[in-house]
């Protein structure tokens, strides 16, 4: 098959699918902000006929891989043909869920949708009254953890991905302790950010503040990814990780930016980068029920303008930084919704950068 030439350029590798506007849990940290949606409630989802014609127009331009998340992935009423789609057309397959909804059932289903199939489950601490606190519903806990035990029994060994707050920074030893026990294959640390609702934790003193985020990473490389066979993505960006940890990962894996080969596609149908489209329209890039996909992917200006500029046009201290390279500045999405401009540099970095903590060994 002749593929466009916009393809061979840049092939669009996976497709972030935010499949519903709703979520069963009404998490603090949430950058996304989707309704709540309790028992008996549906909110708008992803048109399954929408789903199969966008992956029919992504396949010449070199799709492999799709992510479902959301709102929560798994409350898409139609989930299982979604899942029949992906398989038969040979696509990898990650899900990232709060774990409420991975019953038996569902977890046999995603186990037999596709090859591969990696699922992430969201746990923010290694009982209860912290994680429900976190998450905002009384027994999503318990929930959780019933999910992961489930994906487990059915062959799949979930990643656990914990949000780091003042709250729980005191679990982050123990949550690879349970990850361990619990038969989990990696466990991913996010930092929160200053986005959305993750703003108003800021305001209320819960986030940690660069020197402790800082610290707390150097102890994790030092102390804490030695200690463990699994795979530890500590969250801290590229500048800041050993040399050894950097160059075995590739775009999209451990907290690199896919950006050249990802786009996002909103419960509505539209088009855009990555999830942000939800909070800013100039991030969105089409619809569609309207567009043809090789169009938007070749044609957008704000994707052509990322490709020609990114990395060398990075401010801050991304612009200086020896890796920009490789990093891409951490999330273009996040840098964007924070500053308003597609080169503003990522926090973490800036802010040790002012505080005399980014690596000086790490500048151009
Ligand atoms: S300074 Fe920017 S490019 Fe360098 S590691 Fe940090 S986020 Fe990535
Ligand atoms: S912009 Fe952010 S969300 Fe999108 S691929 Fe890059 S890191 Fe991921």
């Amino acid at each position: 098959m002749e593929l466009p030439a916009s393809a061979v350029l840049h092939p669009l590798h996976t497709i972030y699918f935010y499949l519903t506007e709703g979520c069963n849990l009404k998490c603090r940290h949430c950058w996304i902000d989707p309704k709540y949606q309790g028992e008996g409630e549906q909110h708008p989802s992803l048109d399954p006929s929408l789903f199969r014609k966008i992956i029919r127009e992504a396949i010449p331009l070199g799709l492999t891989s799709v992510r479902l998340t959301g709102g929560e992935p798994l409350l898409h009423p139609a989930i299982g043909e979604l899942l029949d789609c992906i398989g038969e057309n040979g696509l990898q397959l990650s899900v990232e869920t709060n774990g409420l909804l991975c019953s038996p059932q569902t977890a046999q289903d995603l186990r037999r949708s596709c090859e591969t199939v990696f699922v992430s489950v969201s746990l923010d601490g290694v009982d209860a009254a912290t994680h429900d606190w976190m998450r905002r519903v009384k027994g999503a806990f318990d929930k959780a953890v019933r999910g992961i035990h489930n994906l487990v029994e059915a062959g799949i060994h979930p990643q656990l991905i914990m949000t780091i707050t003042r709250r729980n920074v005191g679990q982050v030893e123990q949550i690879v302790r349970m990850a361990e026990s619990i038969g989990a294959e990696s466990v991913k640390f996010n930092h929160l950010q200053p986005t959305s609702r993750g703003s108003k934790m800021y305001e209320n003193g819960e986030a940690l503040s660069i020197g402790e985020l800082v610290a707390l990473g150097e102890w994790m490389e030092r102390t804490l990814i030695p200690s463990t066979a699994l795979r530890i993505d500590p969250g801290h960006p590229v500048a800041f990780r050993p040399l050894g940890r950097i160059f075995g990962n590739k775009p999209g894996e451990c907290g690199l930016c896919g950006i050249f080969g990802v786009l996002g596609v909103l419960a509505g149908g539209k088009y855009a980068l990555c999830g942000i489209g939800e909070h800013i329209p100039e991030l969105v890039f089409g619809n569609a029920g309207s567009d043809d996909l090789d169009s938007v992917w070749s044609e957008n200006p704000v994707l052509n303008d990322i490709r020609n500029g990114m990395p060398h046009r990075l401010q801050g201290i991304c612009g200086e930084c020896l890796f920009r390279e490789k990093c891409l500045g951490s999330c273009i999405a996040q840098n964007y919704y924070a500053k308003r401009h597609l080169w503003a540099p990522f926090w973490y970095c800036q802010q040790a950068y002012e505080a005399g903590l980014f690596p000086s060994a790490r500048l151009r």
